[in-house]
């Protein structure tokens, strides 16, 4: 994409926020994505960078320590450019904007000073974590076991939650729960439980394919004691109150999609320009030419629906199709997309001294997490058939 078509699309507040972002994503994450990705550690340093930067505070509103920068356009420019730096530095900032969404959504004024502060900090980077998915909970998210009792002034949680991006890590828990698993979306709360409460530990942690410098792991509580001020919603009313907040992170996600395709795109397209066969660049044989053609096509149209998706959020209207519709492409564009990087770059595509293969991987949970391709497709057709 051509700065000439950014332009015309985002404010100049926005493309300077681009630029912004861009450059924290050239100069502090490439250099260190590829030894995080060996490794599979987080890179708390570089993470604390991003806290410091103002990464993790942008999205929330001044009086709660925020940058105040709340359209979801401009978390779109934003994510993007730190996915291009690295999908799993953006997902650990990104789950932790995740969590902080619903809270935003849900949260008395009360309650936002008290816990969106805690996310928003400058100082160090104190993650937080989305806990929603369970072993027999994924697409499937009403069918939860993670059990609320009430007892007094307090509620009590028992139950494991699975693939928790900064699960076992944050500092900020966003849990959802049922208090009667026969009501299934209408049995659920959302409440925040703060790392070190008794009765809340950390799980497994998982080996990815990609994104491998986000930690993603079970989450468990026995019998933890929550105050009932930690509720963020009204009794049994969390899962609908979270539904706008996941059409929104359906959009953001979208993004960071674009970001790990078009870093995909610029690899390939500068390879393509130096590496020779034939006695040519192999950019001017045309297989590669169209090749790269119809990777910047692709790219180009799931950006313009990502964006349009994002300006509906921005305006408060129903959002739940044009937000799958964003998920799916965006997400299947960067699997096709890295793909394509990995076959220019040839052999050296599939070696990891070379950067298309990490892409390649990292492109893959796109399609799965907050909520699958599939289950896109289903609240698409929903929207068009009718739900009866
Ligand atoms: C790296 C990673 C990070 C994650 N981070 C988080 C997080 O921070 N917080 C969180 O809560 N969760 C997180 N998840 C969980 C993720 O959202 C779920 O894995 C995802 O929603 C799919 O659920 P599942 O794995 O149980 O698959 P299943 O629901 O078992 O689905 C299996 C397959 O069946 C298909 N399928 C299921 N039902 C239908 C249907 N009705 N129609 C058509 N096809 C269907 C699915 O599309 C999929 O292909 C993460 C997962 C991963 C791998």
């Amino acid at each position: 994409m051509s700065d000439v078509d950014v332009d015309l699309d985002l404010s100049k507040d926005q493309i300077e926020i681009k630029a912004w972002a861009r450059e924290f994503a050239e100069k502090e994450i490439r250099p260190v994505a590829a030894e995080y990705d060996e490794t599979e550690k987080v890179p708390w340093d570089l993470i604390n960078k991003a806290a410091k930067a103002g990464f993790f505070g942008y999205p929330y509103p001044e009086e709660y320590g925020g940058l105040g920068l709340t359209s979801i356009l401009t978390k779109c420019v934003i994510l993007e450019e730190l996915a291009w730096g690295c999908a799993g530095v953006a997902d650990i900032i990104g789950a932790t904007h995740l969590a902080g969404t619903p809270m935003m959504k849900m949260g008395s004024p009360e309650q936002l000073k008290k816990w969106i502060s805690i996310i928003s900090n400058s100082d160090k980077a104190n993650l937080a974590a989305y806990c929603l998915t369970e072993p027999e909970a994924g697409s499937d998210v009403a069918n939860m076991r993670t059990s609320m009792r009430r007892d007094g002034d307090e509620y009590v949680i028992n139950g494991r939650k699975c693939f928790i991006t900064n699960g076992g890590i944050a500092e900020v828990y966003f849990v959802f729960a049922t208090h009667d698993r026969s009501l299934r979306h209408k049995g659920i709360s959302a409440f925040i439980i703060p790392a070190g409460t008794p009765g809340l530990s950390a799980g497994k942690k998982e080996k990815k394919l990609g994104t491998r410098c986000a930690h993603t792991g079970d989450v468990i509580f026995e019998d933890v004691r929550v105050p009932i001020e930690n509720r963020f919603s009204e009794e049994g009313k969390g899962f609908l109150g979270a539904m706008r907040a996941l059409e929104e992170a359906r959009v953001t996600m979208a993004a960071t999609a674009l970001g790990v395709a078009q870093a995909a795109f610029d690899y390939a397209l500068a390879y393509s320009k130096e590496r020779k066969t034939f006695g040519q660049p192999i950019a001017k044989h045309q297989a590669i030419a169209f090749m790269l053609a119809d990777m910047a096509t692709q790219i180009a149209a799931a950006r313009a629906l990502t964006w349009q998706a994002a300006r509906v959020a921005d305006s408060g209207a129903p959002l739940n199709q044009i937000a799958s519709m964003a998920k799916i492409m965006a997400s299947d564009v960067a699997v096709k997309v890295t793909t394509d990087a990995v076959q220019i770059f040839g052999g050296y595509g599939y070696i990891r001294d070379y950067p298309v293969e990490k892409l390649m991987r990292d492109a893959k949970i796109k399609q799965i997490y907050e909520g699958t391709n599939q289950i896109q497709r289903t609240v698409i057709a929903k929207e068009l058939i009718g739900r009866d």
